[in-house]
């Protein structure tokens, strides 16, 4: 019998919801970095065997929305911008974008890459594989946030895969100079083209910030990651833009939109017609519902067929103070903000953060099965709400084919970086 290189036993997967728990325990086998064959007592053997003692094994976790170059920021500026952002109603997220924007005076790739290296450890250590990071790109920030996302991108490959967002947080219009900053950071090397067309004065200006990204996005063939009327005002209209421009450039699956919180004050026929546009562009929408006191809708988004997932955004910057890069702590928080709490929902709280956002993210095969790449957690607990209670570090993480050694990891997460 052919030897693997890592086999996992004993290990009970996600059941077909109506038949759950009544399957066997199953033996997966990992060969060069995929799942080379699932089944009751495999015959192989492998120089690592993990024994999963009948608990939950799954895709491991994707985070699509981090604002990765912004960790740990919080203690060097005042709380204002948190302040305004959390204000009931959010009618002061634009300006706390303004006052955030002071800590990137200070912007240096040696500081930021520390802090990062920490938060992308403290992923691999919670079960994440794979994650959307922003990185800042402004006429205060320059390319410094770049410059160390792509640094730590490569220090994490095959543990951690980083997606480097080229982020125009400051805006195009409204920053001047952005616009060229931008292209650079693409010709280092970003992975997504990244933009906030709600915070530019204008509606023509929002249209032209969300044209400059598509132009950016199809010259350099890479996806578009945008953050969309984040705050309360139900006049917004940007995730209505984003998906007439996915449509018009043929960018249908390319494009993703995040945070859409004023979502929540649109009427109901213009919410009808914008999510009937959203699933046909393909757009998918990452919610961060404990990071900002509004939420987009998600139930009539995942009724509507529209690819839905959650993010951590944010770990102790100005906008949020909290987070550690847990995505199992996200879902747990979700099923209450979202009040989803039946067996169902919260399974689909999990495809929130595993099949969901690889999906978005373009991951391909991402899934317990034969050809697969292995990109595996063995858990504590033999079904998700029991893994959604504890919500605490799985018991193994396999990425890209590989134990991860989560010793080391550890030692980087706690140790490394300013914090
Ligand atoms: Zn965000």
């Amino acid at each position: 019998m052919q030897n693997a290189d890592l086999i996992i036993r004993n290990a009970r997967l996600r059941q077909n919801r109506a038949q759950h728990g009544r399957e066997q325990p199953v033996d997966i086998a990992v060969s060069q970095g995929r799942i080379s064959r699932i089944g009751p007592h495999l015959q192989e053997s492998a120089p690592e065997e993990i024994d999963a003692a009948r608990n939950l094994v799954t895709p491991s976790f994707v985070n699509p929305h981090m604002h990765l170059c912004k960790v740990w920021t919080l203690s060097m500026m005042s709380e204002a911008a948190l302040l305004a952002y959390q204000q009931a109603g959010m009618s002061g997220a634009a300006a706390a974008i303004d006052l955030a924007s002071q800590v990137k005076e200070t912007y240096h790739a040696s500081w930021i890459e520390k802090n990062a290296r920490r938060a992308v450890a403290l992923a691999a250590l919670y079960g994440t594989t794979h994650m959307r990071a922003f990185a800042d790109v402004d006429s205060k920030a320059k390319l410094e946030a770049i410059k160390a996302l792509l640094a730590v991108r490569d220090e994490f490959r095959g543990v951690v895969e980083l997606q480097v967002v080229a982020f125009a947080q400051d805006g195009i219009i409204k920053d001047s100079g952005t616009d060229s900053l931008m292209r650079e950071a693409m010709r280092l090397g970003a992975d997504v083209v990244g933009g906030i067309p709600w915070i530019e004065r204008t509606p023509a200006d929002m249209k032209a910030h969300v044209e400059f990204c598509f132009d950016l996005a199809v010259s350099f063939g890479k996806d578009v990651s945008m953050l969309l009327d984040d705050s309360g005002d139900p006049n917004l209209r940007t995730l209505e833009m984003m998906a007439a421009e996915a449509i018009k450039r043929g960018w249908q699956g390319r494009a993703v939109a995040h945070h859409c919180r004023a979502m929540s004050a649109y009427p109901q026929p213009y919410l009808r017609d914008l999510l009937h546009a959203v699933r046909q562009a393909g757009v998918a929408v990452v919610s961060n519902p404990h990071t900002g006191p509004l939420h987009a809708r998600i139930p009539e988004m995942l009724a509507s067929g529209i690819t839905v997932c959650l993010g951590q955004d944010d770990i102790s910057d100005a906008y949020y103070p909290l987070g550690r890069n847990n995505m199992l702590e996200v879902a747990f928080l979700a099923s209450h903000l979202l009040w989803m709490m039946s067996r169902n929902e919260m399974e689909t709280l999990y495809d929130m953060i595993t099949v969901n956002p690889a999906s978005a993210l373009n991951i391909p095969d991402f899934d317990i099965a034969v050809g697969a790449p292995a990109n595996i957690l063995v858990l504590d607990q033999p079904d998700i709400v029991e893994a959604l209670r504890f919500h605490g570090p799985p018991r193994a993480v396999i990425s890209h084919g590989r134990l991860v050694d989560l010793r080391r990891i550890s030692e980087l997460a706690f140790t490394a970086g300013s914090g």
